[in-house]
């Protein structure tokens, strides 16, 4: 019977298990405690870039100003604030993010199972840990803005730039850098995420909250593929109000907390 089980298994061999398998064999690497914050501070540079060179090409072909949301479009951001940013972010990562994400990373368990998900599974588990990331923004974000100590202890770093770029998504005090990376890491562990959908999820996450403060609104947006996303307009609106919009993917959040900022949001949209 036993003999019966494990030949069904063989041909289920999923299609991701050859990427799995070359993972697997650089364990070391893999299981750093230092990987989640580098991944995440490194990622955020890498997947913010192609919207800086988009900020570069913008001032020469000013056709590409049509897909700008941003207040100032035509004034576009200087070089001199993305080294000022990157450098705050550079500066919290190396103090705070890394040694606590390091620490917390000695209380996880080593998982890392022989066999690879299913495509199916990393879809879905993917989808989980995004709608419970959402959630858990969503609420801790409201709380910022409602509680007048957290707001200006903890926030306020983030609210420098009302007129977003691709880099402000990480542009923030060390406490919510910090938040958001324990809100990540603790969205994925309640998911009970196979370790390479949650290595996809943070990927997913840091690109999606660089798209949403890039400034731009192009046609193949995530947003405007799945309705159920808010996307670049719907959280560039947040900065420039200072209110509503809370949560940084999905809209039924803001919908349920009447905290929707709907209308003001196709106004800020440039035909
Ligand atoms: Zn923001
Ligand atoms: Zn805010």
């Amino acid at each position: 019977m036993n003999g019966t089980c494990e030949l069904t298994v063989l041909p289920q061999v999923p299609l991701l298990q050859p990427g799995w398998d070359y993972i697997r064999q650089r364990q070391e690497f893999l299981l750093s405690p230092y990987l989640p914050a580098c991944m995440a501070f490194l990622g955020h540079l890498f997947l913010c870039a192609p919207f800086l060179v988009l900020d570069v090409l913008g001032r020469r072909w000013s056709a590409l100003n049509r897909y700008r949301i941003s207040v100032n479009s035509e004034n576009p951001v200087s070089f001199s604030r993305w080294f000022e940013c990157i450098l705050r972010i550079f500066w919290n990562y190396l103090t705070c993010i890394v040694p606590v994400t390091a620490l917390l990373h000695k209380f996880r368990t080593p998982n890392l199972p022989v066999l690879a998900p299913t495509c199916a599974q990393v879809l879905w588990e993917i989808a989980v840990c995004l709608l419970l990331f959402d959630a858990f923004f969503f609420f801790w974000h409201m709380s910022m803005h409602r509680v007048s100590w957290l707001y200006h202890r903890v926030h306020r770093t983030h609210h420098q730039n009302q007129d977003t770029f691709a880099l402000v998504a990480q542009d923030a005090s060390w406490a919510e850098l910090l938040s958001l990376q324990i809100l990540a890491l603790s969205s994925a562990a309640l998911a009970c995420c196979h370790p390479l959908s949650e290595i996809l999820f943070h990927l997913l996450n840091t690109w999606l909250a660089a798209e949403d403060h890039s400034g731009y609104d192009f046609p193949w947006a995530l947003h405007r593929l799945l309705p159920m996303f808010g996307g670049a307009p719907f959280h560039q609106l947040h900065h420039q109000k200072f209110r509503g919009n809370y949560a940084p993917y999905f809209k039924h959040w803001d919908w349920l907390f009447g905290t929707y900022l709907a209308e003001e949001v196709r106004k800020t949209r440039r035909s």
